[in-house]
C-alpha cells in the first residue's frame, strides 16, 4: 500500500485526520498535505511547477 506525503514538509499524512490529498489539476499526479501545513495556508508547488494556495 501507497503513501502520500506532504508535498510541503514530506512527512506522511493520513487522510481523514486533516490531512488530504488530490490530484494536481495540472498533471494529474497526487498531492499530499498534511493538516499542519494546511492550517499555516503554506503555498505547495507540485514538480510540474504547478503552484497551490
Ligand atoms: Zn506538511
Ligand atoms: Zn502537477
Amino acid at each position: 500500500m501507497e503513501r502520500t506525503r506532504c508535498i510541503t514538509c514530506g512527512s506522511y499524512i493520513e487522510v481523514g485526520r486533516g490531512a488530504t490529498e488530490f490530484a494536481c489539476p495540472d498533471c494529474g499526479k497526487t498531492i499530499g498535505r498534511c493538516s499542519r501545513c494546511r492550517s499555516q495556508g503554506v503555498t505547495y508547488r507540485c514538480e510540474c511547477g504547478f503552484l497551490g494556495p
